[in-house]
């Protein structure tokens, strides 16, 4: 496919071109060559952009059981209500007294997020995960700071975490001590013990974890930490198990993370937009960024006056249409959340118990909202994960994660969601189970797909060592 610029023209298509931006700028900051934009009509562009969209991958084209992404169905209803003229061309500099039905909603999207987390104050402002994780950490650091244990300088993070885990940690200046998973793919409590000492300021983990295993030994973690002085960070990326059943504050933590934009229905991918907020629990309340939003007098307000705030983390109060989506899904759900999770339980299960046997199934125990295979077997037979995840695109599935969590070799992790069908999912597994027989018979033929993509197979390692990102026209 060519580029918008070979596509060029060269005849003044969609214009803003005459308008001359050098009769309102001052003059040392315009610009005095050619910009050479390319030239085409209205129509021309259209089509250049909707091929484009065309060769995309989107959970409306097919299953998508990207594990950790949590990639279930969007309703477009939500859509709708972001795009309501008060909402999308509200200005965030308007006063309160003007926003007041944007800042009712982030307030009662923050009330929503209490009862589903039990934690007892939120921040609407991280954008994503990973920023909510910096921000739950520099509230840690912080906490520490003020009761004068500036000596808490070590974070505790099981190898079996996601990667931001220990970046956020350490982009915070923390040092990351790793705690070992056990033969269950659970955090090891003799190994935990070990690591305790003054100098721990918390623990960052996942639950269900990243093998989409419950942690059975959360409530013990949580007390051994909170023995020691410690806090404990629960990494809520992954609700879309535990929604209505149980919660980060009955487990014990004292800091959690939710991505809207996974569990709460808010498309993502391509790298946003999306929301991270933070929920804390009582004793963190005076930490958190400000504003947060408050409601006294009958008016909902941005409250400035946090005690021992962080500061803000963000422009503005985050990303608001994301907030607009997650609380339209959550309104519309209502208790049917805990149903939500449960079927993604169920879901992932039945695909497991399809798969297992023919793909290895490393830790062999009742999953969460995902499972994770590894294709050692496969591997040996000659064709790696990296292949099966290639074939796949051939059979119009999305891949599912691979080579994550790092603990499992040749890893497969499949998170179905709640939003596919029984057809779905047994289509799914017909076609897993199909590659594994191509594998057994003739493993070449499998290593030449993806055939049917517009990139065919492509040299990842030049991809990533020498990545070539320039047009040259
Ligand atoms: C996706 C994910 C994150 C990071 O979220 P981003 O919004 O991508 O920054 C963190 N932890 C887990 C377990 C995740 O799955």
């Amino acid at each position: 496919m060519k580029t918008i610029f070979e596509k060029s023209t060269g005849v003044d298509g969609v214009g803003i071109a005459d308008v001359k931006l050098g009769d309102f700028l001052p003059h040392d900051l315009v610009r005095e060559g050619d910009i050479g934009l390319p030239q085409l009509s209205e129509l021309d562009v259209m089509r250049h952009y909707k091929e484009l969209s065309d060769r995309n991958f989107c959970i409306e084209k097919g299953f998508y059981p990207l594990g950790s992404c949590t990639m279930k169905y969007n309703p477009k209803v939500n859509e709708l209500l972001a795009s309501l003229e008060g909402f999308a061309n509200l200005h965030p500099m308007q006063s309160d007294e003007d926003s007041q039905g944007a800042l009712e909603l982030m307030f009662n999207l923050q009330e929503a997020l209490k009862k589903i987390t039990g934690m007892d104050a939120v921040t609407l402002q991280p954008a994503a995960g990973a920023h909510g994780e910096l921000t739950g950490m520099m509230i840690i650091k912080k906490y520490f700071e003020t009761k004068g244990e500036t000596n808490r300088t070590k974070v505790i993070v099981p190898d079996s975490a996601h990667g931001t885990n220990p970046a956020s940690a350490k982009m915070c200046g923390f040092e990351i001590v790793e705690v070992k998973s056990n033969s269950k793919g659970q955090v090891d409590i003799n190994a935990l013990k070990e690591l305790l000492d003054e100098n721990v300021a918390g623990i960052m983990m996942t639950n269900p974890n990243t093998l989409g295993i419950f942690e059975e030994n959360v409530l013990e973690i949580s007390k051994l930490m909170h023995e020691n002085g410690s806090l404990l960070y629960y990494d809520g990326a992954n609700f879309n198990a535990v929604m209505g059943w149980t919660n980060p504050a009955l487990m014990g933590f004292d800091v959690v993370h939710l991505n809207l934009h996974k569990t709460f229905a808010t498309p993502h991918g391509g790298g946003g937009p999306g929301a991270g907020p933070v929920c804390v629990a009582e004793h963190l309340k005076e930490y958190l960024p400000v504003p947060v939003i408050d409601y006294a007098d009958s008016k909902y307000f941005r409250n400035y006056d946090i005690k021992h705030s962080i500061g803000k983390v963000r422009s503005f109060y985050g990303n608001f249409g994301v907030l607009v989506r997650a609380y339209a899904y959550i309104l519309m759900m209502g208790d049917n959340l805990k149903l939500a999770s449960a079927d993604a339980v169920l879901n992932a299960n039945y695909l497991k118990e399809k798969l297992k046997g023919v793909y290895d199934l490393p830790y062999d125990v009742p999953c969460m909202h995902e499972f994770v295979l590894s294709g050692e077997k496969q591997h040996h037979q000659g064709v790696s994960t990296l292949g099966i995840a290639k074939r796949l695109m051939d059979y119009n599935c999305h891949p599912p994660t691979v080579y994550f969590p790092l603990i499992v070799h040749e890893a497969l992790m499949i998170e179905p969601t709640e939003s596919e069908s029984k057809e779905v999912l047994d289509n799914f597994a017909d076609i897993m189970l199909k590659i594994a027989k191509e594998i057994e018979e003739n493993p070449e033929e499998v290593l030449k797909s993806p055939q049917k993509t517009p990139i065919k197979r492509v040299d990842e390692t030049l991809a990533a060592r020498k990545p070539d990102l320039v047009f040259r026209g």
